[in-house]
């Protein structure tokens, strides 16, 4: 093999490395270099770590001392097989002095080098949680009924589903998915959040447990640093009907189990399956509430039918026996009042389905 000469000591040499024979290349050779002095910004209320210019949720406090130390060590480029081990140690709520530890090879070489670096740590507040102590919010998501008011219940699904969307969209990186503010009036809900994405999501979601539909509307704000800036209002919209709700449909009468994309429900005359878009509802009228049904005294039962007492007047009468109902005579039943006179509710079926 011929040789040739290390341009730097003029021994005679196999190879190259950079320039130099492998002796004059490891002299000053450095595995790795880390600045003696690094620092930290992280948020003081919910730990968030600001790093290349943006605030981002990270671990805890070790994990950002770590990245911190990651982001700033330099490794040499010819370097394999790299291990690095910390040691840190916590000096005050501010300062971390960390020992670390590098294994590695090089060229076949292997090399262990040790360094040492604090980490001084500043707090204040990150983008998002100085925009929930300033109240700041980008869209509005204004929950109301249909020809009516939101009941308690539906009340209180919107803002679990809306907390259980916010907390999903939060870990996945929306910093800004927070409520900064809600208010509650007879007419229903406003929530006001920060993110105008996240209030998207839940508007999809309450859609799909709750029915009903919404629409967004842009409004504009002010300016900021030259631009235009927008809010959104989304409006939630309930459907006027809802589980348990008994409704009087042209001849029919209907005790609703689902109202979303589609109706389902019983047809009480028949006992059969109802099942229709909700536009084929319109204009139906609320008779009752299976919640809030009142009670017959079944007197006794023939074949198909019911002697049973009217609520209202005690006198007996004769009504059909729903396909479902196991009472027996003396048991109370929940009866409702319709233009089709007295009605038995059958037995419930088992809602699993219902948030
Ligand atoms: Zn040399
Ligand atoms: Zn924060």
């Amino acid at each position: 093999m011929k040789n040739t000469i290390c341009p730097k000591c003029g021994n005679e040499t196999q190879e190259l490395y950079d320039g130099r024979c492998k002796d004059c290349f490891f002299e000053n050779f450095k595995l790795a270099e880390l600045p003696l002095v690094l620092h930290a910004k992280i948020c003081a209320t919910c730990g968030a770590r600001f790093n290349k210019n943006k605030w981002a949720n990270t671990g805890s406090i070790e994990d950002i001392v770590f990245n911190t130390i990651e982001d700033a060590l330099f490794i040499h480029d010819r370097a394999e097989d790299i291990e690095i081990y910390f040691e840190p140690r916590q000096l005050s709520p501010h300062m971390y002095r960390v020992k670390v530890e590098i294994n590695a090879s090089v060229m076949g070489m292997p090399l262990h080098q040790k360094l040492k670096t604090e980490v001084r740590i500043t707090r204040e507040a990150c983008d998002a949680c100085s925009r929930i102590s300033g109240g700041y919010f980008e869209a509005i998501i204004q929950i109301r009924a249909t020809n009516r008011q939101p009941s308690p219940e539906e009340i209180q699904k919107c803002m679990r589903i809306t907390n259980e969307v916010l907390e999903r969209m939060h870990k996945k990186g929306d910093r800004f998915a927070f409520i900064s503010n809600s208010a509650e009036d007879k007419d229903g809900l406003d929530i006001y959040v920060g993110s105008t994405n996240a209030s998207r999501h839940i508007c999809k979601e309450i859609e799909s447990y709750l029915g009903g539909s919404f629409s967004e509307s842009p409004t504009l704000f002010g300016r900021k640093e030259g631009k235009d800036v927008y809010r959104n209002t989304f409006s939630m919209r309930l459907p006027e009907f809802s589980a348990g709700d008994i409704i009087e449909l042209r001849d029919r009468v209907i005790e609703v189990r689902k109202f979303g994309k589609n109706v389902t429900g019983t047809d009480l005359l028949n006992g059969s399956r109802f099942l229709a878009p909700p536009d084929e509802v319109k204009g139906a009228t609320l008779i009752a509430k299976r919640s809030t049904a009142a009670n017959a005294v079944l007197v006794a039962i023939e074949n198909n039918e019911l002697m049973v007492l009217d609520p209202d007047t005690f006198e007996t009468v004769t009504i059909k026996k729903p396909v479902l109902l196991s009472a027996k005579a003396g048991d109370e039943i929940a009866v409702v009042k319709t233009s089709h006179g007295l009605i038995a509710l059958p037995e419930e079926v088992s809602r699993k389905n219902n948030l």
